[in-house]
């Protein structure tokens, strides 16, 4: 019997980021088997890559509710619900206490990478009886083995920060870009730490437009206080950084003007210099340095740097889904169902309105994507909206319609979002949005009001960033 055999497969969930270990523990909680399969070697492979970043939303807003039943008889205290935690206190005090119950330690395979997803016996072209048929999950272990498990379900909750967007303008890389991917970084190195060395005395260039090139601006300016030989070059695809450096004290946000106050300052001291209707189309790396050619307001660009912060955004991984039936919006790349309500053009982080399975949903049933990656290119996702969306694909799958329809996310009113920053200023792109921030002075930040969602206010450290699209 088909039918029997797949409901008594594991529910697959792919990463063990903040919203794959609240799948499990949602769907434990429904008396369903989860199985999350984790790429790094640890769980919260990628918060850990920025860990030294602080989130803007405090904890009350970063501990999944099911995820805290499961902790708490283990004598977990949840942390300060008003304390903005960095990335690495998010994993030292809440990810890794919950990977390490017993209920979801027996259920995790970190250093387990998800190749592919597939219906088991059908290939996307194959309908009949396809919705009796599991899943095949191909997956590659650390030493390259590759296996296949089987699933009654999959949540993809792999996120993007594996998939930054390319420094070409057309979405493809630029000539070269493969060859020089030891001189780029990813949109927030930890400038003032561990990445130090590999920027004081050097010169950067800084792609992007959103926050966290800002934010990393802001850092290198910072560092070349210390180091003056340090070089700072920040290209923008647009002509203008109006919407990055806002309204100063007019701005309706604090934090924004704050943060664009500064980077404002920053350019017209020279400390940054500053190009825009940047192309890149061309690099060629040597030993020590980087050649960049394209062109830029000026005419031709052609540039050499040591490093090259790429802050241009992210985008989600739909190869390993290959074979999955997906309804995804042609130009987000999130459900279609839920693409205009992330819109960036539209949407802050804090004015996404709650959502569950039925729009999560695909048309191969029980797969479901989930957290970062359910967003697509959007930047505006929250932590407390993928737990949501868990907590309903969890319910669905457990036959709870009723559970599954209702929202159950009580968004803040206080204190969850940054910045809506957008594009570059003269057109409108996905960029910009919900990130962190480097501590600095605590600013009380205070949104306005968006569709359905009323007030949010929040503390936000000096500095935050996150964009998409550069
Ligand atoms: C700098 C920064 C600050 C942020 N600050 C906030 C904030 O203050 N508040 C807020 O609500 N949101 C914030 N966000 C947005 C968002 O909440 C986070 O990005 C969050 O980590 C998303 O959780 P996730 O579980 O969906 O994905 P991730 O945290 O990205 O986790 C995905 C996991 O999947 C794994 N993985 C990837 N590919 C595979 C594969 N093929 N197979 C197996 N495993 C795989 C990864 O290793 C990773 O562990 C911030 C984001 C950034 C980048």
């Amino acid at each position: 019997m088909v039918e029997r055999g797949r409901a008594e497969l594991p529910v697959v969930v792919i990463g063990a980021g903040p919203v794959g270990l609240a799948a499990a523990a949602h769907l434990l909680e429904r008396g369903l088997e989860p199985l999350v399969l984790e790429a790094g070697s640890q769980p919260g492979a990628a918060v850990a890559s920025w860990g030294h970043v602080r989130l803007f939303s405090p904890w009350r807003y970063d501990v999944d509710a099911a995820a805290a039943r499961l902790l708490e008889p283990t004598g977990w205290s949840h942390p300060d619900p008003d304390v903005l935690p960095t990335g690495a206190e998010l994993i030292a005090q809440y990810l890794a206490p919950l990977a390490q119950t017993e209920a979801i330690a027996s259920r995790l395979l970190t250093g387990t990478r998800v190749l592919a997803v597939a219906r088991d016996g059908a290939d996307k072209t194959r309908s009949l009886g396809r919705a009796r048929q599991g899943y095949r999950v191909r997956t590659m272990d650390a030493n390259g083995a590759v296996g296949d498990v089987l699933a009654r379900a999959v949540i993809d909750a792999s996120g993007t920060y594996g998939s930054s967007n390319p420094l070409g303008i057309s979405g493809l890389p630029a000539a070269g870009e493969e060859r020089a991917q030891r001189f780029i970084t990813g949109p927030l190195p930890d400038v003032l730490g561990a990445d130090r060395a590999r920027f004081a005395g050097r010169h950067t260039l800084v792609v992007g437009m959103g926050h966290s090139a800002a934010n990393t601006l802001l850092s290198l300016v910072e560092l070349a206080r210390d180091e003056p030989t340090t070089t700072i070059t920040w290209a923008i695809r647009g002509g203008s950084t109006r919407r990055l450096f806002g309204g100063g004290s007019d701005d309706e946000l604090p934090a924004r003007g704050l943060l664009g106050t500064r980077l404002k300052e920053a350019v017209e001291a020279g400390q940054v210099r500053l190009l825009t209707r940047v192309s890149i189309e061309k690099l060629l790396p040597s030993e020590e340095s980087v050649q960049i050619l394209g062109t830029n307001r000026e005419g031709g660009l052609d540039l050499t740097v040591h490093a090259i912060v790429n802050a241009t955004g992210f985008r989600p991984d739909l190869d390993m889904l290959r074979e999955v039936r997906l309804d995804l919006d042609p130009v987000v790349e999130a459900p279609t169902a839920l693409a205009p309500l992330i819109d960036p053009n539209q949407h802050s982080c804090g004015t996404v309105p709650a959502h569950g399975e039925r729009v999560l949903a695909h048309p191969d049933d029980g797969f479901y994507l989930a957290g970062m990656k359910s967003y697509g290119r959007a930047p505006t996702f929250l932590l407390a909206t993928g737990y949501e969306q868990v907590r309903s694909i969890a319910a669905a799958l457990a036959g709870d319609r009723a559970s599954a329809d209702a929202v159950e996310l009580d968004l803040p009113e206080t204190g969850v979002c940054s910045t809506d920053l957008g594009g570059d200023g003269d057109e409108v792109s996905a960029e910009g949005s919900c990130c962190g921030s480097t501590p600095a002075e605590p600013q009380l930040v205070t949104l306005g009001a968006g569709p359905g969602l009323g007030f949010a206010t929040g503390v936000v450290h000096g500095r935050s960033g996150d964009d998409v699209g550069n």
